[in-house]
């Protein structure tokens, strides 16, 4: 009997069913060989990450979700979390060799460059404005049903489902959930549709507390288990419902920005992560270890930002405006190199990307895509005022503070 074709189907830190166009292909390609199967394998990206212990377990949950689904069609789901799809296949090799291998690429709004690379702006606004389409829709998950096998050449051990702890944490945690696809899909249902989540979003997103001042979907794009797409779409369902209303608009704004920094890296390649970034400038710091090291335990010595620190150690996840707060503090204040800083948050953070975090940190260093900061000094929070305007109850520092609070 003439052996079984394999698709091996790699995911690369996308670890969901939806909105996958290589899960389709591989679906495709093993449906034109009678008894064809499906193989998934989940490996580490391409380039080299940084992933630190909070986003390490939200993978986790990810993972043992996708393989008792994959599972209940009979579809093995091999991980190497440490491993290329190269080197995990080189592994597979003498037992298994597929005759084709998939790549599911990061999930994206646009398949390609949205704007002409010769005319690719340094600032967001212009990116905004260029945009030459409109975001490509998601694709439901495919049909999985007779791809599954016997797979009996496949070591029981590779076989067995990865153990994931539950979403548990820190009961003051922020992001609370569990890192899965049905999570991820429930957030967004509850966050559109189930509560006033988006509809307030303009005026709460700048929150320091609690799981609702902003949608939380970063962690789940972060592993994967949510397509940016998806979001994209179930916000242009609800303005077809409730009209173009101010939350959506501001929800689809940010998403932008995801997508600008992904572009971005892309465009200016080892630029965009380099000390200068993309102006190029000559950095000025004071490249002082212990004054870092003191940081990466909370020990900043300012209360606002510790408490932002303690969060952080503690959860993995910070609010927009606290890792705001943070990074201004970190270059304007204790005048520390960002990059330190970028890659201690590449570690730290729930929702880490590399190139979401060092756009993010390299704008705030008046290195990146600020336009105030061309040729200029870097924005600098006045940490009282913010406190004034975005938590005059302090809540935050009560929530985090390691020293007792009145
Ligand atoms: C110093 C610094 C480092 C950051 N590092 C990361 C990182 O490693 N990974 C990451 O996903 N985000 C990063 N951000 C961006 C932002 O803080 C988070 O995306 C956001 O706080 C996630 O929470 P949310 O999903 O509730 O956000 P919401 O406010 O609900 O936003 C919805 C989505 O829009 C996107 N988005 C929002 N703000 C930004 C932004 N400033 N830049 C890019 N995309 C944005 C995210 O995908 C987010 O999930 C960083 C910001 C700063 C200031």
């Amino acid at each position: 009997m003439a052996a079984a074709v394999t698709i091996a189907l790699a995911l690369e830190g996308q670890l969901r069913l939806d909105d996958q166009p290589a899960l389709h292909q591989a679906v495709a390609l093993a449906r034109r060989h009678p008894g064809g199967r499906l193989l998934v394998l989940a490996c580490r990206p391409e380039a080299q990450r940084l992933r630190g212990p909070h986003q390490r377990r939200l993978e986790a949950q990810a993972l043992a979700a996708l393989h008792a689904r994959l599972a209940a069609a009979g579809i093995p789901l091999l991980a190497f979390p440490q491993h290329t799809t190269a080197a995990a296949l080189a592994e597979l090799h003498p037992v298994v060799r597929p005759e084709a291998v998939l790549h599911a690429s990061e999930s994206r709004l646009f398949d390609t460059l949205p704007v002409a690379a010769e005319r690719f702006p340094r600032v967001f606004s212009q990116f905004r404005r260029g945009l030459e389409r409109d975001p490509e829709p998601p694709l439901p998950p495919p049909d999985l049903a007779g791809l599954g096998g016997a797979w009996s050449e496949l070591p029981g051990a590779w076989l067995a489902p990865p153990v994931a702890a539950g979403a548990g944490g820190d009961p003051r945690s922020a992001f609370p959930f569990s890192g899965d696809e049905p999570t991820a899909l429930a957030r967004l249902q509850h966050y559109l549709c189930g509560s006033d989540g988006l509809r307030t979003y303009k005026a709460s997103r700048n929150g320091l507390v609690g799981t609702e001042c902003s949608a939380k979907f970063s962690p789940f794009l972060g592993v994967g288990s949510l397509s940016v797409r998806r979001i994209w779409q179930e916000l242009l369902r609800y303005q077809a419902l409730h009209g173009a209303d101010e939350g959506s608009v501001c929800m689809q704004q940010e998403l932008l920005w995801r997508e600008f920094f992904l572009w971005s890296e892309q465009h200016h390649g080892v630029a965009f992560h380099a000390p200068g970034g993309i102006q190029q400038r000559p950095p000025e710091w004071d490249a002082d270890r212990e004054r870092f090291v003191r940081w990466t335990r909370a020990e900043s010595g300012h209360p606002l930002i510790d408490a932002q620190l303690n969060e952080l150690l503690t959860t993995g996840y910070l609010s927009n405006r606290g890792r705001q707060w943070v990074a201004s503090h970190f270059v304007n204040e204790l005048r520390l190199p960002w990059t330190w800083g970028a890659r201690f948050f590449e570690w730290a953070l729930i929702d880490a990307h590399p190139a979401l975090n060092t756009g993010n940190w390299a704008y705030l260093a008046g290195v990146g895509s600020d336009p105030r900061s061309f040729g200029g000094a870097p924005r600098r929070f006045d940490l009282e005022r913010q406190v004034r305007l975005y938590d005059p109850q302090q809540s935050h520092r009560q929530r985090w503070s390691r020293t007792p609070w009145p």
